[in-house]
């Protein structure tokens, strides 16, 4: 078995569509960035290929590279778990924290864990999303951002 961890912020802009966990969210910011901004989905990203000694997502999917210029963090996904089965690694279990004062998680939690379970290939039950609030502290205070923390399981 091994373990990844995966971590990202992105800032919340007004006009941008809030798209987390591959889930449109009414909110009228979404996360900035290069790609579609889903920084859910750049998490878990990030611990699938942490968990399978794969770099990172940064070095896959360059945002300097025009090729992924609003992409779909989706395909980001699809191409860790690909890349991690090749290696003889399949994902058994996914658990997130998402920490933001802007979009309320809780009622999009199921929707989420259905588009994450569906992305990686797993029964939803074993795909868990959190939301947090901050306590009015720091940065991200106010729905000025999204953190977010995954941890992923992988056995050979
Ligand atoms: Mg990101």
């Amino acid at each position: 078995m091994r373990i990844g961890l995966g971590f990202d912020v992105h800032r919340l802009v007004e006009g941008r569509p809030c798209v987390l966990g591959g889930v449109r969210l009414e909110h009228p910011a979404g996360p900035s960035g290069h790609s579609d901004g889903d920084a859910v989905l750049h998490a878990v990203t990030d611990a699938v290929l942490g968990g399978a000694g794969l770099d990172d997502i940064g070095t896959l999917f360059p945002d300097t590279d025009p090729e992924w210029a609003g992409a779909d963090s989706a395909d980001f996904l699809r191409a860790a778990v690909e890349r991690a089965r090749e290696r003889g690694l399949a994902v058994t279990s996914v658990d997130v924290v998402i920490a933001t004062e802007g979009p309320r998680i809780q009622p999009a939690r199921a929707a989420m864990r259905a588009s994450l379970a569906e992305l990686l290939g797993l029964d939803p039950d074993r795909v868990n999303v959190k939301g947090k609030t901050l306590e009015g502290l720091g940065a991200l205070a106010g729905g000025a951002g999204v953190a977010v923390q995954a941890v992923c399981l992988l056995e050979e």
